[in-house]
């Protein structure tokens, strides 16, 4: 089953277009070439359509419980919309609780994970290493985990990590060639500025961008990027909605830290004026939407290398979890994206011009890979690499609507926006998992990928 010859694309690498074949042999790439013949493989004729390597989206969230909610998306689901999407492989997070051991939390989590159809792998969010959990990164390391994330707010919901605990992580991950991820907002400042809130009565959704300000992202990007330099810790830092955070970004890795930057759709394809309309609840996540102009910057950003990868950071809470607390004190943030990916970066920009195809493989397949480890055996078609291939028709117009999606979140947030094109198949190991209509493999399909260590030297 796992022997496909894909015929007659157009093939996006991160460094051109190509019409080329490609030969898939027990899951792997085997031939890269024009006019390949078959010989036995099942034939797959892509028929012009672009070709592009399996997406990559090293953020999001399934199966996630924040207090009372949980996300109406688990591995199953989510990983199903995953594939639809195109995206052949994805990394969530395993949640250290405090006094928990880094590998008890792993293995905790990999028991939800096991359902996923697509191949994945788990950041582990660090919480406490009161108890010498440093002392695990070598033996997790061995294990193909090479990344961690922090949170420098989110008190109540047992994320939030002190700048030194910080520091410390970020000294031991350079000795171990680890990744820190950082969700960067100033804690005081959104703490202060919410409660303030609260205090006038300023709690429903059309108050959700003002009570998490941009000072807040920018000031814990600057601290960041000076923890970077200051360790030499590889350091990723998500989702990134301020046009004054990519230069940031820009300007640090000019000098040789070792950062990276990363943004979401949403920040691209919607600005801060929607929480004044009926709209709102579609996009309450955290950092919320901003300016028309930090929306610009940050497509900038993308097309002049500034910022490296775009992710979905994919919550797959249902619009009935927002409208039902129409509080931005009592919702759990989040938004369902990872299916909506590879279509609104083609659009908007590619199609729109603000990209080039192989920039879009660069930022959702490349870049991402190499991040976390994953390259060369995810993110390139590349011959020795693993068979994963998306076949996107760049040429039908669609309006989104929530009944398409596959997530179970049962909604999204670019329901009225338009798209064009539509993934007619994706591959994984060599195998059509999503035929253009239906997933066609079952919970567990998905294989854990051991990743690499990951040096300042091998950041994209
Ligand atoms: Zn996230």
């Amino acid at each position: 089953m796992s022997d496909l010859l894909v015929r007659g694309g157009r093939l996006v690498t991160s460094t051109g277009v190509q019409r080329a074949d490609i030969r898939c042999r027990d899951g792997r790439i085997v031939e890269i070439g024009s006019d390949l013949e078959p010989s036995g493989e099942r034939v797959f004729d892509a028929d012009g359509a672009l070709v592009f390597p399996g997406i990559i989206d090293p953020h999001l969230h399934f199966a996630l419980v924040a207090g009372p909610h949980r996300t109406a998306d688990d591995f199953a689901s989510g990983s199903a919309a995953a594939l639809a999407g195109g995206v052949t492989t994805f990394i969530d997070f395993a949640h250290q609780r405090a006094g928990q051991r880094l590998e008890q939390a792993v293995d905790q989590r990999l028991e939800e994970a096991r359902l996923s159809r697509a191949d994945y792998s788990l950041h582990v969010i660090v919480t406490d290493i009161s108890r010498g959990q440093l002392a695990e990164l070598p033996a997790l390391t061995r294990r193909g985990f090479t990344s961690a994330k922090v949170y420098t707010t989110y008190r109540d919901a047992g994320f939030y990590c002190d700048d030194y605990t910080i520091l410390q992580l970020m000294a031991a991950g350079a000795e171990a060639g680890w990744i820190v991820m950082v969700h960067c907002e100033n804690d005081a400042i959104v703490e202060g500025t919410r409660a303030r809130f609260v205090q006038e009565g300023k709690t429903d959704f059309s108050y959700h961008a003002r009570s998490r300000p941009a000072v807040a992202e920018v000031e814990t990007v600057q601290r960041m990027i000076l923890f970077a330099r200051e360790t030499g810790c590889p350091t990723y830092l998500v989702h990134l909605s301020v046009g004054e955070s990519a230069r940031l970004v820009a300007a640090a890795r000019e000098q040789g830290v070792p950062v990276v930057g990363e943004t979401c759709p949403h920040f691209l394809v919607a600005d801060e004026s929607v929480y004044a309309t009926d709209r709102a609840a579609r996009f309450i996540h955290t950092p919320p939407l901003r300016t028309a102009e930090d929306q610009r910057v940050l497509w900038e950003a993308l097309s002049r290398g500034w910022l490296q990868v775009v992710a979905s950071d994919h919550c797959g809470y249902t619009l009935r979890q927002r409208t039902d607390y129409a509080d931005i004190t009592r919702v759990a943030p989040g938004i369902p994206g990872t299916e909506m990916v590879l279509p609104l970066m083609f659009t908007y920009g590619v199609a729109a011009g603000r990209l080039e195809l192989p920039q879009l493989a660069q930022l959702c397949c490349e870049r991402p890979a190499r991040a976390f480890g994953l390259y060369p055996r995810k993110g390139a078609v590349a011959v020795g690499a693993d068979a994963d291939l998306v076949i996107y028709d760049p040429e039908p117009r669609r309006e989104i609507r929530d009944e398409d999606v596959r997530s179970a979140a049962g909604y999204t947030p670019y329901a009225g926006m338009d798209v064009q094109g539509r993934v007619v198949a994706t591959v994984l190991r060599g195998e059509v998992v999503y035929d253009g209509r239906d997933v066609l493999v079952p919970p567990g399909h998905g294989q854990l990928i051991p990743r690499s260590p990951v040096r300042p030297a091998e950041l994209p």
